[in-house]
């Protein structure tokens, strides 16, 4: 059909995704989750705000340097020194985009930015004008424009701020629902009036970023599509500031599944959200509900008889999406115990996975350890190993071996070893609890004083054989760190858990 329109699809996880209180990224981190989303053919990665820190700017550069496909974006102020950073981290990127942001609402304008509508009009000539110069020394380079708390911005003067932002040079214009206000119906008209009133949105395209305040971010931004928007901003699992972004999972299967009404497609290769949503999880701390539309563990569960018995006969009977869409047919058996290093090599390289020989060696050793106690692997056990080998790469604390004694009778106590930056080193403690003292005997051994925020365990699949994964969010020097490991003990995956937050935090300096 030739009036399908394409939406892009703007992906935020690694910027006002990681805004989510407890779920820092570093740099690591933010690289895996940038190669996946081009995995995903996602349109635009804004890799972070390169203004920040210098954490942040360096996290942005390298994504900028490595990660092939889609657009790489920093987020700056309309403030000229956040400019110029900003487009020093993205310009090495293939496709780079300046993303700068003004306030454009009356509350805004006077508390948050203390500026008058003219000065705010002045501003945006200003720094539009110089990020279009910057981004113009590319070939490919692009400038998307932001009014932030345009929801709540009064149409006329907004319309009067986009127009100039056009003229100006930016390509790509954001109406951001910051604060989650919007209702979708009325979001729809808002984005309609600003067509009429700004009649150069025309010429570019008009992009939407909601926040799920009120729990309508994937309403709103689909209203905007139909009302004529192109991008929409999002994150995966919905992840973002308060209570998170659009979620790209459901804006995506939306569009794909109603695709008649919106006359709409994106790029999205929908086959890679389930391992975007785990690997984004998994790094953030952050779980994903059981029910959660798309991606949750119940979203493709069909429990009463009769709904069992309408799949059976006839999929879509109760299904308007199938699990292999979203890449869940996949997780079934895949290796048992008599795989060999080949296979592994193989199933490996579907998942897109490169090891070296050595990473394969590793790999393959304790994929036979799972295999010798678990009848069949699956791509869920074979995903969890091969992360935790990737992100071992670059650790300076390695758990080398833990004994803990606890029951209902005795003191709990723990002994653990680490090989510390080269150097062997012990520690020990007892508490009150089993999983206490193990971290407590980890401090002892690194010399820290952690606090611990968060901790979870859960089954990687079903059945009493399962592998467990932990993940803890511990705070050192008052900065939170996540950590993240599987084993199929639960003090053991606790044990490296807590050392790989330990990792995390030497690598931001902090210990
Ligand atoms: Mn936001």
């Amino acid at each position: 059909m030739s009036d399908t329109r394409y939406i892009r699809i703007f992906d935020t996880t690694l910027r006002d995704g990681e805004q989510a209180p407890g779920a820092t990224l570093n740099r690591a981190e933010k690289l895996e989750i940038a190669h996946q989303l081009a995995k995903l053919r996602v349109d635009i990665i804004e890799a972070g705000f390169p203004i920040a820190s210098p954490d942040d700017f360096e996290a942005v550069k390298a994504i900028a340097t490595e990660v092939k496909g889609p657009r790489v974006a920093g987020l700056a102020r309309a403030i000229e020194e956040d400019i110029r950073i900003c487009w020093d981290a993205v310009k090495v990127a293939d496709v780079p985009r300046i993303h700068t942001f003004i306030s454009t609402s009356a509350v805004h304008m006077k508390y948050q930015i203390k500026k008058t509508p003219d000065e705010v009009l002045a501003d945006t000539r200003a720094m539009v004008s110089l990020a279009a110069d910057l981004v113009r020394t590319h070939p490919e380079a692009d400038l998307e424009f932001s009014a932030m708390d345009a929801s709540r911005s009064d149409p006329e003067f907004l319309a009067k701020v986009l127009d100039l932002a056009v003229q100006c040079g930016a390509t790509t214009i954001n109406v951001p629902d910051t604060v989650g206000y919007a209702l979708p119906l009325e979001f729809g008209d808002f984005i309609r009036e600003l067509y009429r009133l700004a009649p150069s949105l025309e010429d570019v395209h008009v992009s939407v970023h909601c926040h799920n305040d009120l729990g309508l971010a994937t309403a709103n931004s689909l209203a905007a599509v139909r009302a004529g928007a192109t991008q929409v901003e999002c994150a995966v699992n919905g992840i973002g500031e308060r209570a998170g972004n659009a979620s790209l999972e459901e804006v995506v299967m939306a569009i794909r599944t109603r695709g008649e009404y919106f006359q709409s497609e994106t790029g999205v290769d929908t086959r890679e959200i389930a391992r975007t949503s785990r690997l984004v999880s998994s790094l953030t701390g952050y779980v994903v509900q059981r029910n959660k539309a798309i991606v949750g563990r119940n979203a493709f569960a069909h429990e009463s008889g009769i709904h069992q018995a309408g799949v059976l006969s006839e999929a879509s009977t109760f299904e308007i999406m199938t699990p292999a869409d979203v890449g869940l047919a996949d997780n079934d058996i895949v290796l048992g115990k008599h795989s060999g290093r080949h296979a592994l090599r193989a199933k490996l390289a579907d998942l897109g996975y490169t090891l070296s020989d050595a990473e394969l060696g590793d790999a393959f050793k304790r994929f036979k350890e799972v295999a010798d106690k678990k009848k069949a692997v699956t791509v869920l056990d074979l995903e969890a190993l091969v992360s935790e080998e990737i992100r071992e790469r670059e650790d300076q604390f390695t758990l080398t071996s833990f004994v803990n004694q606890s029951g209902s009778a005795i003191i709990p106590t723990s002994q653990v070893e680490l090989l510390a930056r080269g150097e062997v080193k012990k520690g020990r403690s007892f508490s009150n609890g089993s999983v206490e003292s193990v971290f407590a005997a980890i401090d002892d051994a690194v010399g820290i004083s952690g606090s611990l925020a968060d901790y979870q365990v859960r089954a990687i699949s079903s059945g009493k054989d399962s592998l467990a994964e932990v993940r803890v969010a511990v705070e050192v020097n008052g900065r939170s760190f996540n950590g993240q490991a599987v084993s199929f003990d639960v003090m053991e995956a606790s044990a490296k858990a807590y050392v790989r937050a330990v990792n995390n935090a030497a690598a931001a300096g902090e210990v």
